[in-house]
């Protein structure tokens, strides 16, 4: 699938890994709808999906043609999938097993090929759907936005008591249901069509009550059949080790981060200058003489100076950490310092072929685990956004050049 389809669709599902920790799952960030990984089931879902589209009505999914029609997206708005993987109807493109092993949504082809086409949607803010604004169903889901409790919670009493005392007293500290999601969570009826009270009726365990959209959230509060879907809908309840369901955290709902690709740095280096062991560890100081990077938000220089401290641990670990100085191809440009941070670990025959300048540009990136951690500081005014950003890096350590890849994490 074309590579803007590919993106949207990797953007618009959080990945987690199910309770046996063998298997991948994916929830959808506009309906929170939770299915195995399949990119292509994903991909029909999104056509699919209501809220997505509202979001995104222009989006390069709907331009391409569907070409897999055969997919039955049976499970929309059915219930999540089943915890041990195996909900996911039996298909070819089933290989969630496999691309776990895979440390982030892009295949091979994205490491190596340099395509800093920037992609405005991808960064947009995902749209949060309510009951309110998605289609109805017939068990509607209640949306998780990851709200914290803005509004203040009503104690049984009738008493309002404010934020920052949630957790005490006769209040249960879990978030205020919005209101969207109490309507959608009762039906409403007329025992007589003449009656003038209405009646509402909980879609999670058939209470029935007056229409009374305060008491109604109450009880949601208490129902065992919405709580459960609430907890359901939460990525952290699907791990193989959760808290409490009696424990506040098993009820909040979190945003979940996404990574975007958002630049590559090329730091060409001296050979590596071993200092040896010693009781701060197994030293190495491998000194920038230049460089390169390029992204969505700019291009520009790397400049010589910058320095890798590296500590091997043992043979097969060694940890580093790393200060540029990038320069941007501004007409006058500004200054950025770049800090990194992480771990080179590999087989030890690997780690010993990475040390030789000449051998090292012969080792695939996959053959190692190179991941670190990134941030930027800056006076600049024009790239002040970019100080309290942070980035995931993927790196190649080859004999005169370290490239990386870093993923902004939004
Ligand atoms: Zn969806
Ligand atoms: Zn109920």
């Amino acid at each position: 699938m074309p590579r803007a389809v590919e993106d949207d669709v990797h953007s618009s599902f959080a990945e987690f890994r199910t309770e046996d920790a063998t298997c991948v799952s994916v929830q959808c960030r506009y309906c929170q709808q939770v299915r195995a990984k399949n990119t292509t089931r994903q991909r029909a879902h999104l056509l699919k999906c209501a809220a997505y589209r509202a979001a995104h009505p222009d989006a390069a999914i709907f331009h391409q043609p569907e070409g897999d029609d055969a997919i039955d997206d049976s499970i929309v708005g059915a219930p999540a999938i089943s915890h041990n993987g195996n909900g996911d109807p039996a298909g070819p493109e089933n290989s969630f097993t496999a691309q776990a092993q895979q440390p982030t949504n892009f295949d091979m082809a994205d490491h190596t090929a340099l395509g800093f086409t920037p992609n405005p949607r991808i960064n947009s803010t995902p749209f949060v759907p309510t009951p309110a604004s998605a289609p109805p169903m017939h068990h509607p889901r209640p949306s998780l936005d990851g709200t914290p409790a803005a509004k203040k919670q009503k104690m049984g009493t009738g008493v309002r008591k404010s934020i920052g005392t949630t957790g005490t007293g006769t209040g249960t500290g879990k978030p205020e249901i919005p209101l969207a999601d109490v309507h959608a969570a009762f039906e409403e009826f007329k025992v007589n069509p003449e009656d003038k009270t209405v009646s509402a009726r909980c879609r999670y365990c058939n209470n029935t009550r007056a229409k009374n959209t305060s008491r109604q959230r109450d009880h949601l509060m208490t129902c065992a059949g919405y709580q459960d879907i609430l907890r359901e809908r939460i990525p952290a309840n699907h791990l193989r080790y959760q808290f409490d369901e009696h424990d506040v955290a098993s009820s909040l709902a979190l945003p979940v981060p996404m990574l975007n690709l958002d630049f590559r740095l090329s730091i060409r280096v001296k050979p590596m200058l071993h200092l040896g062991e010693s009781k701060f560890g197994d030293k190495a100081w491998v000194s920038c003489v230049g460089g390169q990077w390029a992204g969505r938000w700019g291009k520009g220089v790397v400049l010589p100076g910058g320095q890798d401290e590296q500590n091997s641990v043992s043979e097969t670990a060694t940890s580093l950490k790393a200060k540029y100085l990038l320069q941007t191809g501004d007409d006058s440009p500004a200054l950025i310092i770049c800090n990194v941070q992480g771990w080179l670990t590999g087989d030890k025959e690997i780690m010993e072929r990475l040390q030789d300048p000449v051998k090292a540009d012969n080792v695939p990136a996959n053959r190692y685990k190179f991941r670190v951690t990134m941030q930027l500081e800056t006076s600049d005014e024009r790239y002040q956004e970019m100080s309290t950003g942070l980035w995931a890096g993927s790196g190649s350590r080859r004999g005169a050049e370290i490239v990386y890849d870093f993923y902004r994490i939004n």
